[in-house]
């Protein structure tokens, strides 16, 4: 009946992700802007999943983390203390013919990749977005958009630990938006300028930072496992001395097999007191912790996973991504973890009849409180059918003549694309028990629900 066809390839990926309403360039009808994109309707349901079973590990899930949400425009002097000003820069190199720019330390040869002409000498250039506050673009006004979120987690250390009760080891989670003027962008939504993070600061008592580090790498990486990514398609990569920033002493990078090959989802390092120590320096404020315990006053050391909402996304549509050939007709299909996928459950009436609407109608609205349901009623159901395979919702109940007769639905799964026949009062727990992840049918009889024999 069905069999493998080809593999995901990015331009698959990002017609799939425009024609379905997963992401669009951003400001699409002037030309969209390199580097910027939206997410259609599709796209920011999978995207909130993504953020609330990151956050729902971190902070609910646990008792030694916390939330905080820090704004986007921070005091300059932010910036200089983290040493984004002077540092945050890559060497970059012009081609003399053509003017394009590259990173240097991304090339392999010493010529132009675009024309193969010759190279500038490597100059810095910062990566963060500059602007003003107030009428007035002077140089006293200007702020940052800031290039990542951990920076309010660290300012903020001691409002937290005064008013928290947390006692180390402790976390402080963000999401939130970051900004970087990338000179490389591209890989679709893999390297933008406009992007969305979600770091975590691990607050240790020094000396415990080598077995923290450990920990944070394991529970990651089972993180991306437990949302369904193939163990296969994963790896960690420890960074090599030279690769490591001064102050670290240790970083591992949670890579994926992208299209384009194996590349960093999110990087978790040994951060030692680097940064509550510039920002102690630099604000003249203590952020030494008293640890009641050993009657002492320390910087803690800080484990860091800094993960990118808009990479995971990415491994995630690449990793559900599947087609195959079905009776002749080629099927793609998205196989994401029903906490994913962006609709769960779909109602479609077999046709616009008015008493099978009615029904249809009746069920929609008993099912759309318990989950993301999508009601649809047009074209053909073989149609409709690969449009929520396309979109990869779990189940579609459909709606039939024989429903009004015998009050029964049929559930059709995606993945199987089994069918099974389910009395209308028992629908709503029969798919509550399936998208978390129970093996079950339906006696029709009783409408009671049975594990499925082994
Ligand atoms: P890269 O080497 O790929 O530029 P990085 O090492 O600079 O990444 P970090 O500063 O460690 O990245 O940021 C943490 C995470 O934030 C990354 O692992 C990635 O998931 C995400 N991220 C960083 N830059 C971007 C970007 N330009 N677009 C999308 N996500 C990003």
């Amino acid at each position: 009946m069905s069999e493998k066809a080809g593999k995901v390839t990015m331009e698959k990926l990002v017609s799939l992700c425009q024609r379905r309403g997963f992401v669009f360039p951003s400001s699409d009808i002037y030309g969209g802007l390199s580097g910027c994109w939206d997410y259609g309707p599709a796209g920011i349901e999978l995207k909130r999943n993504v953020k609330e079973a990151w956050w729902r590990s971190i902070v609910q899930e646990r008792d030694d983390v916390v939330g905080i949400d820090s704004s986007i425009l921070m005091n300059p002097r932010v910036w200089e203390a983290s040493g984004h000003v002077a540092g945050f820069s890559d060497p970059l190199v012009e081609c003399k013919n053509c003017h394009l720019r590259w990173r240097a330390d991304q090339l392999t040869e010493n010529k132009c990749p675009a024309c193969g002409g010759e190279l500038t000498e490597p100059r810095q250039f910062n990566l963060m977005f500059k602007t003003f506050i107030g009428p007035v673009e002077e140089a006293a006004a200007t702020v940052y958009l800031r290039p990542e979120t951990a920076q309010g987690i660290f300012v903020n250390f001691m409002n937290i630990v005064n008013t928290s009760r947390k006692r180390l080891p402790f976390g402080v989670a963000q999401i939130g938006k970051s900004f970087r003027n990338e000179i490389t962008t591209g890989n679709f939504i893999f390297r933008s300028r406009e992007f969305e993070q979600m770091e975590m600061e691990f607050f240790v008592k020094p000396g415990t930072d080598g077995q923290w580090l450990d920990y944070w790498v394991q529970e990651r990486f089972n993180w991306y496992v437990k949302l369904g990514i193939k163990k296969e398609n994963l790896r960690r990569r420890e960074h090599g001395q030279e690769e490591l920033a001064h102050y670290a002493r240790g970083c591992f990078d949670i890579e994926y097999l992208f299209p384009m090959g194996w590349s960093e989802l999110e990087g978790i390092a040994n951060r030692c007191d680097f940064d509550l120590k510039q920002h102690m320096t630099h604000s003249g404020k203590s952020l030494e912790y008293y640890d009641d315990e050993t009657k002492e006053h320390y910087l803690p050391y800080i484990i860091e996973p800094s993960a990118g909402v808009d990479r995971s996304v990415l491994a995630i549509l690449c990793d559900a991504y599947d087609e195959e050939t079905v009776n002749d007709e080629l099927r793609v299909v998205f196989h994401f973890h029903p906490d994913l996928a962006p609709v769960k459950v779909a109602v479609l009436p077999l046709s616009r009849k008015e008493n099978l609407a009615a029904l249809a109608k009746d069920v929609y609205g008993a099912l759309r409180p318990c989950f993301a349901t999508q009601y649809d009623d047009t074209q053909a159901i073989g149609r409709r059918y690969r449009r929520q395979d396309e979109l990869g919702t779990p189940y579609c109940v459909t709606i039939d003549f024989a429903s009004l007769e015998d009050n029964m639905a049929t559930i059709r799964e995606r993945d199987s694309m089994n069918q099974i026949r389910v009395p209308i009062p028992a629908l709503k727990d029969t798919l509550l028990a399936k998208l978390a992840g129970e093996d079950l049918f339906i006696l029709p009889e009783g409408g009671k629900i049975w594990k499925q024999e082994k």
